[in-house]
This record gives structure tokens, C-alpha cells and sequence, in this order.
């Protein structure tokens, strides 16, 4: 594992910068996607966090400003579906003032952004990222577990890319004798269109999906299978530590990535952190447990006092699950995707 890093900037023990920071600012969805918020889990006795226990926007913002000194040069803000949490445009607009030159990006079930992307647009948001597994109704709605018309989401995915939010990435779960007979149909759908399909590779997050190997489609399995229909020419990364492997139309109509967490691990090039809603600071998607900001931010510790817990997090932090991932990892707890954030 490898990451060459500036003199003085905040590493980790095998040299990985912090760049990334994923917010979670609901652990609540509409949606109780199968692979990640099962139904039989999170049903209506579920207990949601309360209030009183999720991070402010003002909290969230002061962290945000502390993070910016330590490398911060990405945001995501994430959940649960972050357009359930209310007036969320007025969070984008101080995240923007606190790290002015940092891009801020949303990931989303698009229910709601016929309505919001404008005024997220508005705020200073720079990207969106719509989750939707496939374009065929039925299939949706039983992946999603959900009585949304797919119809909405599309419409979502065309007010993002007309407020500037585009080019749009549409990221698709892929999992075999669910949906992996859609992904020529979901790629084709978008082709085109401007807007970027990204096929991930079904993970074992949480505890709860029942999460079986046998399940995932390999990255290069799916584009073998998209590229017998419509070929496809690989590109270059963008950046080092791009998460997508990209692949581009042979005819010039667009591209398409796929995210390979299982079969190709990329847990070297790894400069995300994860903040959950109630304020637990997580150096991993699979973690156990997170280091907890939000009781020393109540507490009324100093900026100085908070920017030392995070780079002595930071620091110390030697996660790389994914390239460990083994009948060894099978039975380790590890927190829900939909609390920690994807
Ligand atoms: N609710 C928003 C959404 O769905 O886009 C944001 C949160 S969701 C947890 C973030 C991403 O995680 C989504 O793109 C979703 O498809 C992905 N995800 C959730 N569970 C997953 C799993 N078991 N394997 C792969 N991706 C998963
Ligand atoms: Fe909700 Fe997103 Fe999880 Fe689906 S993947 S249940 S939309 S948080
Ligand atoms: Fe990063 Fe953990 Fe995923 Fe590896 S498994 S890429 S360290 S979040």
C-alpha cells in the first residue's frame, strides 16, 4: 500500500492522505432498499436516532471548517437520504462559506429532487450522485422496496442535470438474479444522455443484508456483459485514487464506470472519513465503531482541542477491510451503511 504525501500534511499510518469527508446527515430513508435498509430491520418499531442526538448544522459546519485545515478537499453529504432532513439548501449554503474551495457533491434515492435540485443548485452545491438500480419499474420498486414510481426518479435525475448539478451519476447495486439481467437495458437508457452510470458491486455493509459472495457480479463481469451490446473502449483515471474504474462508448455517445469494493479492492488510494448523524467520526465503511466529536463539541472544547481529535484519529487510523476481506472478516460487526453514510 502506497500514497506519496506532502511534507506536514495529515497521513495515516500507511501514508493516506485525509481528503475526503462523507456527512451523514439523517440515518432515516423512504426507501428500504434490500441490500441496505431491509425492511424486516428497519420497520416501524426501528429506533431512529432522536433529535436531540443528530449533529446540528451549526456543528456540522464548525467541524467542516476544522477539516478544511487538515486537507479537506472533498464533501458528500449522504445518509439515509440526506433530502429528508429539513431545509437542506441552508446546510449546502454554510458548508460553502466554511470551505470555499472545496467541492461539495450529495448522493440520493432522487425522490425528492424534482423539487430540491434547484435550490441546492442555488446554495453551492457542485454534483449529484442518484442512486437507482434500474429503469424498469418492477424491478425497482422490489429492489427499492418502495411504492415510488421509477418515473419520479428519472424526472429528479433531468431537474439535477438542468439546475448545472450535471454531469449526473447514476450508481446501480448490482446483484445477481435481482437485477443483473437490467444492466445493458440501464446502461442503454442513459447512453447519451450526458449522464454517468456507475454499477457497484453488491457489498457486505452492516449486519443485515445477508451479504453472500455468491451474490456479487464482478466489475469486469458486468462490463463484459454491457460491452457485448455496446462496446466499450477503457479510459484513464481521472485522478489518483479515483474510485470508478471508466469505460467509454466505442461511438462516442458517453461512459459508464464500475465500482469493484469486492473484487478489486482500491483500500490504498482510501482518503475517505465518515461522520455519522450523531457525530462519530469513522476512518472506514466497515468499521466497529467510530471516535465520538459530538460530546467534546457540547462540552465547549477549543477549535484546537477538536483539530487534535481528528488528526490524532486521523493518525492512527489502519483500516483497510476490503483488502482483508475473508471468511476471517465474515462475522465482524460492523455498523449499518444507512447510519454510517455510503
Ligand atoms: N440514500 C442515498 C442513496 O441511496 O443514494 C444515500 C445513502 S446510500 C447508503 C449511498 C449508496 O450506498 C447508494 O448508492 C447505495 O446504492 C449504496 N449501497 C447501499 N448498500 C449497499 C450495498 N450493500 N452494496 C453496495 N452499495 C450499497
Ligand atoms: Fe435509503 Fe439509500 Fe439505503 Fe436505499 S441505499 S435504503 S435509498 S439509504
Ligand atoms: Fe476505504 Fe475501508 Fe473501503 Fe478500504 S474498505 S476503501 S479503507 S472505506
Amino acid at each position: 500500500m502506497s500514497q506519496t504525501a506532502e511534507p506536514g500534511r495529515l497521513v495515516d499510518r500507511f501514508g493516506r492522505p485525509f481528503r475526503d469527508l462523507r456527512i451523514s446527515v439523517t440515518d432515516r430513508c423512504n426507501f428500504r432498499c434490500t441490500y441496505c435498509m431491509p425492511r424486516e430491520a428497519f420497520g416501524p418499531g426501528f429506533q431512529f436516532l432522536p433529535r436531540s442526538e443528530i449533529l446540528s448544522y451549526e456543528e456540522i459546519t464548525r467541524l467542516v471548517r476544522l477539516f478544511g485545515a487538515e486537507g479537506l478537499a472533498k464533501i458528500r453529504l449522504t445518509g439515509g437520504d440526506p433530502t429528508l432532513r429539513h431545509d437542506l439548501p441552508t446546510l449546502v449554503e454554510m458548508l460553502r462559506a466554511a470551505a470555499p474551495e472545496a467541492d461539495i457533491a450529495l448522493t440520493t434515492n432522487g425522490s425528492r429532487l424534482l423539487e430540491l435540485a434547484q435550490p441546492l443548485a442555488d446554495a453551492g452545491l457542485d454534483r449529484i450522485t442518484v442512486s437507482l438500480d434500474a429503469v424498469d419499474d418492477a424491478i425497482f420498486r422490489a429492489m427499492n422496496d418502495v411504492e415510488f414510481p421509477v418515473a419520479r426518479v428519472l424526472d429528479g435525475i433531468e431537474a439535477a442535470a438542468a439546475a448545472g448539478l450535471g454531469p449526473v451519476k447514476i450508481n446501480a447495486v448490482v446483484q445477481k438474479g435481482v437485477n443483473d439481467h437490467t444492466v445493458v437495458e440501464t446502461a442503454r437508457y442513459f447512453q447519451g444522455s450526458g449522464h454517468i452510470v456507475r454499477f457497484i458491486e453488491f457489498m457486505d455493509v452492516g449486519t443485515t443484508n445477508g451479504w453472500r459472495l455468491d451474490e456479487v457480479i464482478s466489475g469486469d463481469a458486468i462490463v463484459e456483459r454491457v460491452g457485448e451490446a455496446l462496446p466499450l473502449e477503457a479510459m484513464a483515471p481521472l485522478y489518483e485514487g479515483e474510485v470508478a474504474k471508466r469505460w467509454r462508448y466505442a461511438d462516442g455517445s458517453g461512459e459508464l464506470g464500475v465500482i469493484t469494493s469486492v473484487t478489486q479492492p482500491f483500500c490504498g488510494e482510501c482518503t475517505r472519513a465518515r461522520l455519522s448523524a450523531d457525530g462519530k467520526l469513522y476512518t472506514c465503511l466497515f468499521a466497529a465503531s467510530g471516535r465520538d466529536l459530538r460530546e467534546p463539541l457540547r462540552s465547549g472544547v477549543s477549535d484546537a482541542e477538536l483539530s487534535d481529535l481528528i488528526r490524532e484519529v486521523w493518525s492512527a487510523r489502519e483500516d483497510r477491510y476490503s483488502e482483508l476481506r475473508s471468511s476471517a472478516t465474515e462475522g465482524l460487526p460492523k455498523v449499518e451503511m444507512s447510519y454510517i453514510g455510503g
